[in-house]
């Protein structure tokens, strides 16, 4: 049987400090080797102190997924050596003696499948190599510890997957979850990396390292599948290794013989002492927690009557919900749902363009609420969101800029039918026949109006004068 499981690591990008010294964690778009101290970059002598911020987080996290959080946690030192991890050990948690790490036996359900949990920790990301060139031609590789001792968890799952598409719909729903939790920006590079273990009948266990990518994650266990399927049929042992996916040749490529988890030589970190997780504490942060994907999209559903799919695109978006949030009310939630899933969504769907966006809370609940009092249509309110979108203008000015007020007193909506039809004798003819072909003649109202007059409207009139 086909047995896929994740170790899913992701920065606390809401921290403003590292995980054991006060030094910034952010190290994106920073000169290298500059937010670093004797802590991070494993000077002897120095004493690692707590983040207690990330802590908190990470139990949320724990909570929300549904795992056990011990009343005490520890850390371990997880020993091996690589330029990036200059102690030569990242102090990391480990369930050797009892549940010590901060969650565990948790789970998650994936349309109709429950992927379960195994444990959660607290760990210390390592710093960053920077190859010149192509990594495996190239002699020189630069070493940035700004990124040693950024704090993240590791969420390691149970082998319950069987298929890579279930990973891909596993990681779009978790990711959704973080960012939703306020605790990551998951869609910043490097937030989020996945290791793979994939293995088939009889065969060994095999490691896919480190993926940032979703669609990379994917791909690459649908070849590694292939790939120890065609290795069984041909009676060829399948070794226990790590492997890397290569990007360019869209394969995956050995990398090591895997090491076992007792290669790492974990013992207890004597510097950082245990620390007590009260119950008062777990339930001050679950009071604080913010509202669950699921329980804002039934909300939606149930308050409002947004349509369920309607609900569900919004929930699951952290930055497009917020909006919605701030600024709807009983009577235009509906519309403003509507508004942002039509046709914001669609205008700026990039992290870029939504922090290039200029439209703020108040145009949207304007715009929702010319729309139901009859003062723009819904064909005008589009282009005045693709406008908002760029000037931040006021709704007010931009309807009068562009003309976009709706045609509403009957008589000129009357000439222009009028027009309309003398202009299209033939249509009005066939009109007259069969009633169904009336909607051509409404079209060209439309058109001639650019999309300012009421359809209903329209439709009685024509109807009216085709009699
Ligand atoms: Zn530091
Ligand atoms: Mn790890």
């Amino acid at each position: 049987m086909t047995k896929i499981g994740l170790e899913i690591h992701c920065q606390l990008t809401k921290l403003k400090s590292k995980l054991f010294c006060s030094c910034k964690a952010d190290y994106r778009g920073f000169e290298p080797n500059i937010n670093i101290c004797p802590i991070c970059v494993g000077l002897p002598g120095s004493l690692p102190l707590l983040n207690k911020k990330a802590v908190e987080k990470a139990a949320m996290i724990a909570m929300r997924l549904g795992c056990k959080v011990p009343p005490k946690i520890g850390f371990f030192r997880k020993n091996y050596f690589y330029p990036d991890l200059p102690k030569n050990f990242q102090i990391t948690q480990y369930n050797v003696h009892g549940p010590t790490s901060i969650g565990s036996e948790g789970q998650i359900l994936i349309e109709d499948k429950m992927i379960r949990i195994s444990r959660i920790q607290i760990e210390e990301d390592p710093g960053r190599l920077i190859y010149e060139g192509d990594p495996s031609k190239s002699l020189t590789t630069f070493v940035d510890y700004n990124r040693s001792g950024t704090p993240l968890v590791e969420i390691v799952t149970e082998p319950d997957f069987t298929t890579p598409k279930q990973v891909r719909t596993f990681v779009n729903i978790l990711s959704d979850l973080l960012d939703n939790l306020g605790v990551s920006d998951t869609s910043l590079e490097g937030a989020l990396r996945v290791d793979a273990n994939v293995s088939i009948d009889k065969g060994e266990k095999v490691e896919i390292k480190n993926i940032g990518s979703f669609r990379n994650l994917e791909k690459a266990i649908h070849f590694e599948l292939i790939r120890q399927e065609s290795l069984a049929e041909r009676g060829m042992p399948i070794p226990s290794e790590t492997r890397q996916w290569d990007e360019g040749r869209k394969i995956t490529i050995s990398a090591r013989t895997k090491e076992e988890e007792q290669d790492y030589r974990y013992f207890p970190e004597s510097d950082v002492p245990h620390v007590l997780i009260k119950d008062q504490l777990l339930e001050k942060l679950k009071e604080n927690m913010p509202e669950s994907i699921i329980s804002k999209r039934e909300r939606y559903v149930e308050k409002y009557g947004i349509p369920n799919q309607v609900a569900e695109v919004l929930s699951t978006d952290k930055f497009y919900s917020d909006l919605f949030e701030k600024a709807h009310n009983e009577n235009n939630a509906k519309e403003i749902a509507n508004l942002i899933t039509t046709d914001l969504m669609g205008l700026a769907d990039t992290k870029e363009k939504r922090d290039q966006l200029k439209l703020k809370p108040q145009h949207l609940s304007d715009l929702a609420d010319a729309i139901l009092n009859n003062k723009i249509t819904r064909i005008s309110a589009k282009t005045a969101i693709h406008e908002i979108a760029k000037t931040g203008k006021p709704l007010s000015e931009i309807t009068s800029e562009l003309d976009l007020g709706r045609v509403d007193d009957e008589s000129s909506l009357l000439n222009i039918i009028d027009e309309v039809f003398a202009e299209e004798k033939q249509a009005v003819e066939d009109a007259k026949q069969n009633i169904e072909t009336v909607n051509y003649l409404v079209g060209k109202v439309m058109k001639k109006t650019k999309g300012k007059a009421n359809p209903s409207v329209t439709l009685e009139i024509i109807k009216k004068k085709l009699k």
